[in-house]
């Protein structure tokens, strides 16, 4: 089996910045092998620095095509605009759809997080049917485009059919908004069952569910989605919303008595195969208990921000040890740089200190924690072997671009502080996902084409 070699002068392992390493990568596109203070042994050299690929734990592909649809206050009411009234705006989008539409929005958006150093990317996707609320002829229509989508340009994927049954807490009948959504139990497993068998041995693919939240599933749907994908795969990740509004919880109490985090730790025990996206809104027990768990708490600050829906307890969450990692979600920003800004500079805002995320006496600077860590959080919660350089995960790298001010300045313990907190220039020139080169010198290869197709797609939708 032919080994490709890539050597760099400097490049962040799971134990540091280390010098020197030549890495070796299999014709299947992971590391075979990663060795320090190596001579170059007329292996290709990476131009700058060399940091993993970011993992993206959260989109929603189609999303892309509606940010800036909803910047404007509605009439007479702008103190009342919300996530629920994004949330009607996006249902209109929605029903437009056509499969080829959303191919070429999810191709778009998957080169721009590319080119913004994400890898690889988590998509809860709950878009199944046709416009009218009826499957198409092939379930898993609507996940096969996003996959393609993935495929087509580079990003490795994990696909999270979305099981959507309800409208509210209680299983209130879905709205007209939702028809497409909708799905029961075994015909979602139906989907998970065609994309395992269609992507069997596919190293750039993994299929996992996404129970949408507990408005959405009653406790009997999730019982049985969980014990269905137990059976197909028992290691496959579950991606679940939670408690990302107020009014959420609010209902979840009047409902059962509960809040939602309290309420999922009591009932599902759920472990390291789990993400709950977003977490907002919880108590300080619910803060520790969750972080004891092994979840990870899938964070999305820039959609957090742009939807008003509140701060993560990032302080008391990290000092627990729990886990998280950071998706783009709603796609008002693509850049993993600046979703982890806005993870530490809403805790600033909130506390009015400054490194609130380093932690108690941290040696290491605050933004070589956000990124270390969201690494790990992100590669678990994608269920790949991702994340980090080392010899067995997949071959998804980052080389900054040497002539970046901060790169080009800064001693490499200080670059992460450097890329995350100093100015808006993308840092990442070349990126390579399961060892093949998907962006070079800044650009994707496809990224022309691309966003032809995306140009005239949206204008026709928005038409
Ligand atoms: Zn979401």
């Amino acid at each position: 089996m032919t080994i490709h070699k890539l050597f760099a002068a400097q490049a962040l392992l799971p134990g540091g910045w280390a010098e020197n390493v030549l890495f070796e990568v299999d014709g299947g596109g992971s590391f075979v092998g990663v060795t320090t203070n190596a001579a170059p042994d007329g292996a290709a050299r990476a131009s700058g620095p060399v940091l993993p690929g970011m993992p993206n734990l959260h989109s929603h592909a189609f999303q892309r095509a509606m940010a800036g649809l909803a910047e404007h206050a509605r009439p007479g009411a702008n103190r009342g605009d919300s996530f629920w009234t994004w949330r009607e705006v996006m249902y209109r989008f929605v029903a437009r759809l056509t499969p080829e539409q959303v191919e070429a929005i999810a191709a778009q958006l998957y080169v721009e997080m590319l080119e913004s150093g994400y890898t690889a990317v988590g998509e809860f996707h709950y878009l199944h049917h046709g416009a009218d609320g009826s499957p198409y002829d092939d379930l898993a229509e609507m996940s096969r485009r996003t996959i393609a989508a993935a495929a087509a340009t580079g990003i490795g994927i994990t696909q999270l059919p979305v099981l959507y049954g309800y409208g509210g807490f209680g299983a209130q009948k879905a709205g007209e908004g939702q028809r497409r959504f909708l799905n029961d139990p075994s015909r979602l497993l139906r989907i998970v069952e065609t994309l395992k068998a269609a992507h069997e041995g596919d190293p750039q693919v993994r299929v996992g569910i996404a129970p949408h939240s507990l408005r959405a599933v009653t406790p009997e749907a999730l019982d049985e989605v969980v014990s269905g994908l137990d059976a197909l795969d028992p290691t496959a990740p579950i991606h679940l919303h939670i408690a990302e509004q107020v009014k959420e919880v609010e209902d979840c109490l009047a409902w059962c008595g509960r809040r939602p985090v309290e309420w999922l730790l009591e009932h599902r025990a759920p472990d390291a195969r789990w993400c709950l996206v977003h977490a907002t809104h919880m108590s300080e027990a619910e803060t520790v208990a969750l972080a004891a768990s092994g979840v990870i708490a899938g964070l999305c600050p820039t959609t957090e921000a742009n939807l008003g829906d509140g701060l993560f307890p990032a302080e008391a969450y990290l000092a627990a040890g729990g886990r998280w990692g950071i998706g783009s979600d709603s796609h008002i920003s693509v850049s993993p740089i600046e979703d982890l800004r806005w993870f530490e500079y809403g805790q600033r805002l909130a506390w009015q200190r400054r490194n609130v995320l380093a932690g108690e006496g941290a040696e290491a600077p605050v933004g070589r924690r956000l990124y270390t860590e969201a690494l790990a959080g992100g590669a678990q919660a994608l269920g790949r072997p991702i994340g980090a350089l080392a010899v067995g995960r997949r071959a998804d790298l980052l080389v900054l671009d040497p002539d970046h001010p901060g790169v080009a300045t800064l001693p490499v313990e200080r670059l992460l502080d450097g890329v995350i907190f100093a100015g808006n220039r993308n840092p990442v020139r070349d990126v390579m996902v399961g060892g093949q080169w998907v962006v070079q010198e800044g650009r994707h290869k496809d990224a022309e084409r691309v966003q032809a197709s995306y140009v005239s797609t949206v204008k026709q939708l928005l038409r």
